[in-house]
């Protein structure tokens, strides 16, 4: 982490997994604050295909969720999106993703970035050791949720600025006709209007992981 950008030899990725459905400001506020934080140079965007903690037809289709994230993150030189999940057929293991990345870009160190909810949940799978190796684990805040590292060194944990936007609520929003303006960028507020997103209403609501 110390050393400083431009000296060293390996570069530093950060890796933002996500449903993103739709992709809001929560999001990109903890891959900005984990950039600055850990120095670094980039941080690529992965929507999830499907993915296995969420039954079909809860989640919009890949390629939605893929052009809001695109649209979202397109003025930011740092952060780029890959589709390496959701062109994988079947559903989406992190593990699989952090595989691939590590295939694709052995030149890179990766981060792998988590909301506290996201971190307790890699925590309690079983079988995930290898997970660890793969990439280094940062776990930012989020209200509503616990951090807990449960003792793992091999872990950061990181205080990012409190957004209160989830997801789920977002679409709840859209659902009830309440404005997602500010909660999610203003070009995914169009895309959304634009392809009549999330207008049925949530059955689940608060189901989202
Ligand atoms: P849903 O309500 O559909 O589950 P979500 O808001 O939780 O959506 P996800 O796409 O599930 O968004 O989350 C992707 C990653 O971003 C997860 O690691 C999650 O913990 C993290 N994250 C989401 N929202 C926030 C937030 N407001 N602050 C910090 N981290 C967040
Ligand atoms: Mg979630």
């Amino acid at each position: 982490v110390s050393c400083a950008k431009g000296t060293r030899d390996r570069l530093r990725v950060g890796v933002m997994g996500g449903t993103f459905d739709p992709i809001h400001h929560g999001h990109l506020v903890a891959a900005s604050e984990v950039a600055s934080v850990f120095k670094l140079d980039e941080v690529i965007f992965v929507p999830t295909g499907q993915p296995w903690q969420k039954s079909k037809g809860q989640v919009s289709a890949a390629e939605h969720r893929y052009l809001m994230t695109v649209i979202a993150t397109a003025a930011n030189p740092q952060f780029t999106v890959s589709r390496v999940d959701i062109d994988r057929p079947g559903l989406t293991y992190t593990i699989d993703t952090l595989r691939d990345l590590r295939r694709m870009r052995p030149e890179a160190d990766l981060f792998f970035i988590t909301g506290a909810d996201a971190m307790a949940q890699i925590m309690s799978w079983k079988d995930n050791e290898e997970l660890w190796d793969l990439a280094h684990f940062v776990g930012v805040t989020r209200p509503g949720h616990v951090l807990d590292d449960r003792g793992r060194t091999d872990v950061s944990l990181l205080e990012v600025p409190a957004m209160a936007i989830s997801s789920s609520d977002c679409r709840q929003r859209v659902a009830e006709h309440n404005p997602v303006w500010y909660l999610v960028p203003d070009g995914v507020v169009q895309y959304i209007a634009k392809y009549g997103l999330y207008v049925q209403p949530v059955t689940d609501a608060g189901a989202g992981i």
